[in-house]
């Protein structure tokens, strides 16, 4: 197939096109580099043996879309491209609304008018909200409680009411939880602007010694250690769903909803455990208040993926820490190294 990649100069965008290659498919992407580099290009075409062509191009400039769309021919589209940092969200929710909600709707708008039929869209565990369930099936009540969740819940329902009304468009929607790691070859991974908000990253950054120390968020909650619990999975697992989300709309023409985890769960003195013991290294860290915002504990059920996807992750947190740390140690400036 034919595939347009909003967002492949992302960090999860990036291994997803590598993936979609290595199943044969011919990838073009899309993005307009608010939040990545032209950098990764060079290196996503040297690890596929192939060229990747690339639209700089704005989703919110539909026409432009639709010309990608048209002069490709794209038969599908992964839809990564977004804004993703929580308490940015809270700052600026006009433009997180704007670029995700309405780069949405002018993404799909431009899909109808192409006649371009099948879609798979990132969605988060953060439409789940703070709640107290254990781990999370499809249908545990979803609300959102930021503005870069709620970006993501309606356009989940965006997506639903479009499907509802075009039974021939058929849509993948994927709920990540935590995704860590890098591709095992050192040469592409997350490259965050400024300091990092999200822990690995961050724990990156200090085994690199370009921060002191990590701060851990709290251990006052209701967890084993008191730190909070998330579920992190492997990037290239992630990527590789992908690949299978788009199999699944081709053989059985249905949509689809489902998590993308490991289903278990891990706390922050964990991962700095995981960390020092892939790596050989000490990770100076201390504890410090609850940041705001957060949620105790989020942890998939990833039994749909599986039943209906053969989908399961198959790295362990010492594989995420090992790849996470090939890629900071060899790129210490990400893409600008
Ligand atoms: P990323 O910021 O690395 O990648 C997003 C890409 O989209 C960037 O290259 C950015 O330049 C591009 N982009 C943003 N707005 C655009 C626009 N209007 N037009 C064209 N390009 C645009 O983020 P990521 O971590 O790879 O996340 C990818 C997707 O997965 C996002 O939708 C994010 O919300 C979702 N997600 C990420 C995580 C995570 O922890 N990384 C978890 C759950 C869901
Ligand atoms: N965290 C932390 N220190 C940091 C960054 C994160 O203790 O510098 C904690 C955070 O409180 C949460 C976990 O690590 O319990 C995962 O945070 P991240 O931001 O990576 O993911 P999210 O909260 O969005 O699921």
């Amino acid at each position: 197939m034919n595939i347009l990649v909003t967002g492949g100069a992302g960090y999860i965008g990036s291994h997803t096109v590598l993936a979609l290659m290595e199943r044969g498919h011919h990838v073009v992407v899309l993005d307009n580099f608010s939040n990545s580099s032209p950098k990764v290009m060079p290196r996503l075409e040297a690890l596929a043996g192939n060229p990747i062509p690339l639209c700089q191009v704005d989703l919110r400039d539909g026409d432009t879309v639709f010309d990608v769309l048209v002069s490709h021919k794209i038969d599908a589209v992964i839809h990564f491209a977004a804004l993703k940092a929580v308490g940015e969200s809270c700052e600026q929710p006009l433009q997180y609304f704007d670029n995700n909600v309405s780069g949405t709707i002018s993404l799909l708008l431009a899909m109808q008018k192409a006649n371009v039929l099948r879609f798979v869209f990132s969605s988060s565990a953060m439409v789940y909200g703070d709640t107290e369930h254990e781990t999370l099936s499809e249908n545990t009540p979803r609300s959102a409680n930021n503005p870069y969740g709620r970006t993501k819940l309606m356009i989940e329902e965006i997506i639903q009411d479009h499907c509802a009304a075009d039974t021939n468009f058929k849509a993948a929607i994927l709920r990540y939880f935590n995704p860590v790691g890098a591709h095992p070859s050192g040469m592409i991974g997350e490259d965050p602007r400024g300091t990092p908000n999200n822990l690995m990253p961050y724990l990156c950054q200090v085994a690199s010694g370009k921060r002191e120390k990590l701060s851990v968020f709290g251990n006052d909650y209701p967890t084993p250690d008191g730190t909070g619990l998330r579920d992190y999975l492997h990037v290239m697992d992630l990527a590789r769903a992908h690949a299978d989300a788009l199999d699944y709309l081709q053989s059985q023409s249905k949509n689809l909803t489902v998590n993308l985890g490991t289903g278990s769960a891990s706390s922050v003195l964990d991962m700095i455990h995981a960390f020092e013991q892939a790596n050989k290294l000490k990770i100076p860290h201390e504890i410090i208040g609850r940041r705001p915002g957060d949620v105790t504990r989020l942890c998939a059920d990833p039994g749909l993926a599986k039943e209906l996807l053969s989908w399961e992750s198959r790295h362990d947190l010492l594989q995420m820490c090992a790849d996470a740390w090939r890629w900071q140690s060899k790129n210490p400036e990400g893409y600008n190294s």
